[in-house]
């Protein structure tokens, strides 16, 4: 872990001085720029912008370089009614706007450039989902760093990540940005990439400034639609969706972005109970809200404001601080003031809180990037390493029946089929605003490179990603037939997951399925590599296929990693860090569920006994695939349980180890996963909660006791009255390989 993260979120009282002094010169509506920020560009009809970005991608121009400038956008800065310019990446324009900003208007007060660096900048690491299914925060610290460093490079002080809503439904095509379903995975991962985007010590010298979004309840829309309402209980909202927003704070964000959705009637960019009461009154964060894109004008379609002016009012009164995209701040602010309908002290609390992320960014003493860093924004081979090492440690073997996996390169003749085999730019995945699809090894590049020789493989793509085209099944045929094994290459491509993407039918796309089929039927050993931003519903697929490998959108080094797991060369230990379902009307399936009065397991109802159980009556409760499960090329078995403390205190831990011996041939990385149950409480309490994890490295035969402190601190809950509580009482623990398998004990909090 490193210790030089920058904190944004505590006061300075040095800073404080100079933000009062500032704030007692500013206009009316110089604070108000402050609170706005806008995209440089403007607007172009579809057909018209769609030509110049294949117009800039044939000639290697840069993403702004395609649209217009924003009309004004000059005068704009001068006059000091903007602050915050979003989705710049180009080192000469930051610099020619800072100047504008620093120089031309009155107070000199720099913008800040914000910008979506999900997952890498140019180096482009697995898709957020993925790195969290290694299980691995100090990896995901340093991929954040590097994202930080060349982001910095080229002007950007701000990054909109980390994305650390919790994601239970699939169908959501955003989870492929969060870590998954479960908060305590959640805190730790968005605390790594706070830390990471946040290094005190970038070589550029610059800083970055990270800001977690989307706050909050996000993920919690109802039909796994994106943008749709939320209506969950003040306690799931406690319990569940605020934590890694309140871990990502403690790590030093001081800013965040509040989201599009509504909560029980009130969307949250208007809503001051969760930006007002929790965020100011309860965790006293003097942090920057920064509005989602257009979230205040938003308020106006949700029905909560009749126009423009009065989004203005609900977002500002809530505690929104900066409006993007809204317009609605920059038309309405400063005359919603004058009416004397917002208190001014209001605007300036949100100034001070702009301003004091300024000066924590040090962009008073450095506005300007060096022109020259840009240069160096390339593909540093340590960087590609690390990419290399968490698309590895991102991916998740399913299944390997008999294991088929790994091969031995240059025994058998490989065919490889499937339309994403050959493909690059799916690999980078959602969010890659920066990356490029020439920088993508495929998984094609991949097997070629550690097969040496062309000879042994044939490759076909099969069928198109999506579409309808027929497949030319006797070709397909003849190329599996003629195969010792065949490796098919399947799944989503980058635009089928990520915003705006929601999908009802979590299958493969197009004619994927059917190409599955007619090369089962050739009756080869089958390994599927399957790609996608969230779990894929095949119950089929999984059912005849040899050998599933999970590799999400694995970012530039995907199919480099790919091959590497195939052959061997890469022990898979990515774990899945979502539910993986049997059927979409499962959804939503996630481990740390409630029991209910009638579970299917222990005592329930006495009614007629069996079938009056909360259960389907025509599959199974269980996902096919529990959180935290993956395979590895070896075994490892968990023994001898010890619960050292069979009772704590109001203020002791639980310590509690196991054996894990590694029980298999290859040397292998085990994600041994800690849960608990708190048996009774004053409120039902999830089955199972994640409460530690721990990934070891075991040579065949090697055992090692891994032991676990969980503070009684962190066996709390929202009570009935609303307030954190940690009730006496007994608790089940235990420690395993997922969420569905492990040794079990107990113990008592006294
Ligand atoms: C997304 C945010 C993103 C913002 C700026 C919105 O549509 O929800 O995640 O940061 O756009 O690009």
């Amino acid at each position: 872990m490193n210790n030089n993260a920058i904190r944004y979120n505590q006061l300075d009282p040095a800073i404080e001085t100079r933000v009062e002094a500032l704030l007692t010169q500013m206009t009316l509506a110089e604070k108000v720029g402050q609170l706005v920020q806008v995209v440089p560009f403007g607007s172009l009809e579809p057909d018209e912008m769609l030509k110049r970005i294949q117009e800039a991608k044939e000639t290697g121009a840069s993403f702004q370089s395609v649209f217009p400038p924003r009309p004004g956008i000059n005068e704009d800065i001068r006059n000091g009614t903007v602050g915050s310019i979003l989705n710049l990446a180009d080192a000469a324009l930051v610099n020619q706007y800072q100047r504008i900003a620093l120089e031309e208007s009155r107070l000199g007060i720099p913008l800040i450039i914000g910008s979506d660096v999900i997952h890498g900048f140019r180096t482009i690491f697995p898709i957020p989902l993925a790195e969290s299914c290694t299980w691995h925060p100090a990896l995901l610290e340093q991929a954040s760093r590097v994202a930080a460093q060349e982001a910095a490079a080229v002007g950007i002080d701000w990054v909109f990540a980390p994305m650390v809503d919790v994601g239970r439904d699939p169908r959501w095509g955003r989870v492929a940005e969060g870590a998954g379903e479960d908060p305590f995975l959640g805190m730790a991962m968005a605390q790594a990439r706070v830390r990471g985007f946040q290094a005190g010590d970038l070589a550029n010298g610059r800083r970055v400034a990270a800001c977690p979004k989307h706050y909050v309840g996000y993920g919690a829309g109802e039909a796994g639609r994106d943008y749709n309402t939320v209506d969950i209980s003040e306690r799931t909202l406690r319990d569940v969706h605020l934590p890694p927003f309140k871990a990502a704070f403690a790590a030093g964000a001081g800013s965040v972005m509040s989201s599009f959705n509504e909560i029980g009637g009130v969307p949250v960019s208007a809503n001051g109970f969760v930006l007002g009461q929790v965020l100011r009154q309860e965790w006293q964060w003097p942090g920057v809200v920064l509005s989602d894109y257009e979230a205040i004008r938003e308020l106006i379609p949700h029905g909560v404001a009749a126009d423009l002016k009065e989004a203005a009012r609900l977002a500002i009164l809530a505690g929104v601080d900066m409006d993007m995209m809204g317009d609605a701040y920059h038309q309405h602010l400063a005359e919603l003031v004058g009416e004397g309908i917002v208190p001014e002290v209001v605007v300036d609390e949100a100034v001070r809180r702009v301003l004091r992320l300024k000066m924590g960014l040090g962009l008073f003493e450095r506005p300007y990037v060096d022109e020259s860093l840009a240069a160096q924004v390339t593909l540093r081979p340590e960087d590609r390493q690390l990419a290399l090492q968490a698309a590895q440690e991102s991916m998740v073997l399913l299944k390997n029946e008999g294991n088929l996996l790994p091969l031995s390169p240059g025994k058998e003749h490989l065919a490889l089929i499937g339309p994403l085999a050959a493909a690059r730019r799916d690999l980078l995945g959602t969010w890659t605003l920066f990356g490029r699809e020439e920088e993508v090894e495929s998984v094609l590049a991949g097997i070629q490179g550690h097969l040496g020789s062309e000879a042994a493989l044939s490759h076909m793509p099969g069928s198109t990603l999506a579409g309808d085209e027929p497949i030319d099944a006797a070709s397909v045929v003849a190329l599996a037939e003629n195969a010792d094994v065949v490796i098919m290459v399947l799944g989503e491509g980058h635009n089928m997951s990520g915003e705006a993407r929601s999908r009802a039918c979590l299958g493969l796309p197009g004619r994927q399925q059917e190409l599955f089929d007619i090369v089962a039927q050739a009756g080869k050993p089958v390994v599927v590599v399957l790609m996608g931003g969230r779990p894929l519903i095949v119950p089929k697929l999984i059912e005849l296929a040899d050998a599933v490998l999970m590799a999400w959108h694995g970012g530039i080094r995907a199919g480099q990693a790919i091959a590497d797991i195939l052959f061997g060369a890469a022990n898979p230990s990515g774990k899945l860090t979502t539910s993986w379902p049997r059927a979409e009307g499962q959804i939503p399936v996630y481990y740390g569920h409630k029991n209910t009065g009638r579970p299917m397991e222990g005592t329930g109802t006495t009614q007629f006994m069996e079938p009056f159980k909360s259960r389907y009556i025509d599959l199974p409760n269980e996902p096919l695939f529990p959180f935290g499960y993956g395979l590895s090329y070896t075994t490892f078995v968990y023994r001898d349980l010890i619960v050292e403390t069979p009772v704590i205190d109001a203020n002791g831990s639980l310590i509690v180890s196991a054996m894990i011996q590694n029980s298999g041939s290859h040397t292998g990385t085990e994600v041994v996963q800690l849960y608990i149950r708190d048996v009774v409480g004053s409120v039902t309490r999830p089955v199972k909660q994640l409460r530690g994890f721990q990934r070891v490295t075991l040579q065949p035969d090697e055992e090692q006791r891994v032991r676990f402190e969980v503070s009684v601190h962190d066996l709390g809950f929202t009570g009935l009255d609303k307030q954190y509580v940690i009730e006496p009482g007994t608790f089940k623990v235990w420690i395993g390989p997922n969420a569905s398998e492990g040794l079990v004990g107990d113990f008592e909090v006294a």
